[in-house]
């Protein structure tokens, strides 16, 4: 690790103000800064602590919808009653991902911030166009088991690991921004990029830029969700496939569907053409297998991580059965 300089904000605007100087990075539970700096794959010059900013609150709306400050750990968050209560996919996610004591520790804005495992990104004695852009792709060609199979390039083909975005791309979450311009939000739909030729530009938000909290919309009276993840264990591992599904229905009937993949894309991946394949049809093992087909249509295998394609499919199935089971 390298010498940097510490410093504490004292407000959001304290935070945005720092964020200016060259190489400054923020820290809040440091599960995935700290990390990468003891591997030196991030080098900030100046580390600005956020713990002490008061965006910490979870918030009912008045229509119904969530309000979840960026400083929320994922642990308060998946335990929270009106969370289980109204967003059981939310909850599930979160528990379903890391450990006790890292869900105490990380937040749920270094949460939509997380980076990627690829281990050649991880290791500064190997080339990564992510880390340092234009030096090439060693995962393209090397072993690739957990790279995704979904909204890859030729530049970059890593995985987007987190479980929480993935839920919240399935209940459409509203990122909330402010910048020395001002504030603005985002919807998570648009959020992400996929890699392109530029892999080192993950999201759309500009420098300077601080989370401050997300928004949930109410889901419709009735609906169910859920999110499966499938893994090489059964805690503290990453997706190799997982979904987060929610549904509304009238009889057997699947009114809307809401579905989103994780594991197999390069961001978290809403899946509109899956949800396309369910709106309207009979709760039924034709209709999900249908729509699993659809959500990986254009899905792009590479040496060793094919399995992960029939894999996404059966996940998304399953999740499918237990949401609509009566
Ligand atoms: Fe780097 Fe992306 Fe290639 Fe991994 S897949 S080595 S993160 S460019």
């Amino acid at each position: 690790m390298e010498a940097f300089q510490y410093s504490k904000a004292k407000s959001v605007n304290d935070a945005v103000t720092g964020l200016a100087s060259n190489g400054a990075k923020l820290v809040a539970g440091g599960t995935t800064l700290i990390d990468l700096m003891k591997l030196n794959v991030e080098r900030p010059a100046t580390v600005i602590d956020i713990n002490t900013l008061p965006l910490d609150r979870i918030e009912a709306q008045p229509d119904g919808g969530l309000k979840i400050g960026a400083m929320v750990r994922n642990s308060d968050l998946a335990h929270d009653a009106q969370v289980q209560k109204l967003y059981p996919v939310l909850s599930e996610a979160l528990l379903s991902g890391a450990s006790p004591q890292l869900r105490n520790m990380a937040s749920t804005g270094g949460n939509l911030l997380q980076r990627t495992r690829c281990y050649y990104f991880r290791d500064t004695a190997y080339a990564c166009n992510k880390r340092e852009p234009g030096s090439g792709c060693p995962a393209i060609d090397g072993y690739n088991r957990i790279h995704a199979v979904l909204g890859g390039s030729e530049h970059c083909i890593a995985t987007h690991p987190s479980d929480m975005c993935v839920a919240m791309m399935a209940l459409d979450a509203t990122i909330h921004v402010t910048g020395a311009a001002g504030e603005r939000s985002i919807p998570i739909t648009e959020f992400y990029l996929v890699p392109g030729s530029t892999p080192e530009h993950e999201n759309v938000l500009r420098a300077g830029e601080v989370i401050t909290h997300v928004t949930l919309p109410a889901l419709a009276d009735g609906a169910k969700s859920h999110y499966l993840k499938r893994r090489d264990r059964a805690s503290y591992e990453f997706a190799l496939a997982s979904a987060a599904v929610i549904v509304e229905m009238s009889g057997r009937q699947i009114h809307r569907a809401r579905i989103a993949m994780g594991g197999v894309g390069t961001k978290p991946w809403r899946s509109p053409e899956a949800e396309h394949a369910l709106a309207g049809r009979e709760a039924n093992e034709k209709t999900f297998r249908s729509a699993a087909d659809a959500a990986l249509h254009g899905a792009v295998p590479r040496r060793n991580n094919g399995f992960k394609i029939e894999l996404a499919k059966m996940t998304l199935v399953r999740a499918l059965q237990i949401v609509t089971a009566a």
